[in-house]
């Protein structure tokens, strides 16, 4: 056995046992529903191979890690206008946080948290239709993980939909100040679409692995981005995206990470992994509370911090 698949699996049935879990979002009435004694990790290598362990073959709800990938769609369609939307800068505020927007004309100081993503979806809007766009951003993630299966829960959509009043008034106050330019509803109809994919961590692992190797696909060697733009998605994942946890996350796991409060989280090993944990309890940040401690578990033991092993 590698030392990748031992760590793996020994890191998977400590955290299968642990009590202290963290608390399942409810305010996306669907997710209050998930069982929180799940866990999941997978490690895809630079050769390709998927290690994985737990509920690695349970789709669960990728929420915002959706948001590295639109991000990733939005550059590879504008370019660096997308930057005149969004700025680059932590929040140091909750992922659905409203008080900056108003101090900095409606332009979101980043892409991953909600209004930055927001901002990034009405972008994306500007060049297609509504399903269009969500086709795209959907069969981006097939691509990238080469498995057709991925899908939108429509039942996490429909939920998110009926229920997501602060997002509502994020999307008006921008449209307020022309940082979204389109119509409201179908901006955030495509935004709660994407964010409600379902995907499991293997899937997750294999999707992320372009921005471990500079740009390219480990597997297939296509080029998916430039080398330069793999490495500033993961400087501006690093910085933010952990919301109010990223100093925290960045201080224990020491990698560029995406989180969503489906309880996932993305982490870039660079030159060596991509890595996908899965645990639905969350912390008061909103981010996975044993995906997190899995990651730091994982990344010490393998010396894979980007600060130095
Ligand atoms: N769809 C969620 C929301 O907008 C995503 C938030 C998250 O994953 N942090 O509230």
């Amino acid at each position: 056995m590698s030392e990748i698949e031992a760590a793996v699996r020994e890191i998977a049935e400590e955290m299968r046992v642990r009590p202290d879990r963290g608390a399942v979002a409810t305010y996306i009435p669907e997710l209050g529903r998930v069982d929180p004694g799940q866990f999941a990790i997978a490690v895809a290598t630079k050769d390709g191979e998927v290690i994985a362990a737990g509920d690695c073959n349970t789709p669960f709800s990728i929420q915002s890690v959706s948001k590295v990938f639109t991000l990733t769609l939005a550059l590879g369609m504008m370019g660096d206008v997308v930057w005149q939307r969004v700025g680059r800068e932590p929040s140091g505020s909750p992922f659905n946080s409203i008080v900056q927007l108003e101090f900095e004309k409606g332009r979101p100081r980043n892409p991953f948290i909600n209004a930055g993503a927001i901002s990034v979806t009405d972008l994306i809007l500007s060049k297609y239709q509504p399903r269009e766009a969500l086709g795209e951003i959907l069969r981006f993630l097939q691509y990238l993980a080469d498995d057709d299966a991925i899908y939108i829960d429509e039942a996490v959509a429909a939920s998110e939909q009926r229920t997501g009043y602060s997002n509502r008034a994020l999307a008006n106050f921008m449209k307020a100040f022309g940082t979204v330019t389109g119509t409201v509803d179908y901006t955030l109809g495509v935004y709660f679409h994407h964010c409600a994919i379902a995907m499991t961590v293997r899937q997750l692992a294999r999707a992320g692995s372009f921005l471990a190797h500079l740009g390219r696909d480990p597997v297939t060697g296509f080029s998916v981005v430039s080398a330069e733009r793999a490495r500033r998605i993961n400087a501006v994942m690093l910085t933010c995206g952990h919301y109010d946890g990223s100093g925290e996350f960045a201080y224990r796991v020491g990698l560029p990470g995406k989180s969503g409060v489906g309880g996932g989280i993305l982490a870039i090993a660079p030159g060596k992994a991509s890595i996908a944990v899965w645990s639905p309890g969350l912390d008061a940040s909103g981010n996975s509370h044993l995906g997190r401690i899995a990651l730091e578990k994982l990344t010490q033991r393998m010396g894979w911090s980007v600060f130095g092993a």
